[in-house]
């Protein structure tokens, strides 16, 4: 089953599951409907930069309502594409809509915010996945300075040349590389110094544990360090509380996203509340 997670060369065999391979089937309908019909949306979330407590960009993260579902938490159905080989379309959708999107924004309100896409390893190791970024860059006339992709932990596990290759060349069109739910995943530190990423992503984990034990201290402390020691920057995410923030600040964190400062928002929502503040 695990190689089933590659692509749509694979399905998972499932002998005499009958309703459970049509409960199976009906949500990829229904998954490749809302992307077809556009029902997919994108909601964002600032990231402030603790330096200037502004807002400096936003991460894109996908919302399907379906009237049946109800609302579906990416964290389910994003496994549920990456199995059934949905992942690589809705990659591109999520791309293109959210560099529309930043450039917009960037061109309206004479900004230079800088969007943050998530990609699955999938979709990063497909063949061709630089060319396509490359495509949309050039239809959305994003500034590639301002596109952020972001990759998780996992990703490393794929660790091959070819992957290494697709992230400096991303790279060299100026696009910035973040390592995603940094500290969650099985990598090792030595994959880490080979990998060419830019900015770690502290996951919401860690940052939970700040308060009230003195050991999370610690370890967002040594994970702040570590960061820097590799020179990268360091996002923390899911901040919360004021406490947080300041132990975050304390040991020199470049930039924070959560709920302290704002939930994901609209497009409106985002318009409305956060750029006609910015
Ligand atoms: P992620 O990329 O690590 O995104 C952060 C998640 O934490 C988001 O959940 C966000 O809403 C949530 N979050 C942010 N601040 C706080 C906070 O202060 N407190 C709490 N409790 N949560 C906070 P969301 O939107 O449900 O997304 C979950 C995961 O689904 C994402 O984790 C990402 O791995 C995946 N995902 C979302 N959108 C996409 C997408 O367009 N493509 C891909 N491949 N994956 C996506
Ligand atoms: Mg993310
Ligand atoms: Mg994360
Ligand atoms: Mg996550």
């Amino acid at each position: 089953a695990a190689k089933s997670t590659r692509g749509n060369q694979y399905r998972l065999y499932r002998p005499n599951m009958d309703e459970a391979n049509d409960k199976w089937l009906l949500l990829e309908t229904k998954l490749h409907q809302a992307l077809k019909k556009d029902i997919l949306e994108l909601h964002y979330q600032p990231k402030i930069d603790l330096k200037t407590d502004k807002v400096v960009g936003m991460e894109a993260l996908l919302r399907w309502y379906d009237p049946e579902l109800g609302q579906m938490p990416p964290d389910r159905f994003i496994p549920f594409a990456e199995e059934c080989g949905l992942i690589n379309d809705i990659g591109v959708w999520v791309l293109k809509k959210a560099c529309a999107q930043a450039r917009a924004w960037n061109q309206t309100y004479n900004l230079n915010l800088r969007v943050a896409v998530n990609i699955s390893p999938i979709h990063i190791s497909t063949f061709g996945f630089v060319k396509m970024v490359r495509g949309v860059i050039a239809e959305t006339k994003i500034d590639p300075h301002t596109l952020e992709i972001e990759i998780t932990e996992m990703s490393m596990l794929d660790y091959t040349e070819d992957l290494i290759n697709t992230i400096e060349q991303l790279r060299s069109l100026g696009i910035t590389i973040s390592l995603d739910d940094f500290g969650t995943g099985y990598s090792s530190l030595n994959y880490l110094k080979k990998f060419p990423v830019d900015v770690l992503k502290i996951d919401r984990a860690f940052v939970r544990d700040i308060v009230p034990e003195k050991s999370g201290i610690a370890m967002i402390s040594a994970m702040i360090s570590l960061a820097h020691a590799l020179n990268l920057q360091v996002v923390a995410e899911g901040v919360e509380e004021e406490a947080e923030l300041k132990v975050l600040r304390e040991h020199g964190c470049e930039f924070v996203q959560g709920y302290y400062f704002s939930k994901p928002l609209s497009v409106e929502e985002f318009t409305n509340s956060i750029l006609k503040n910015v």
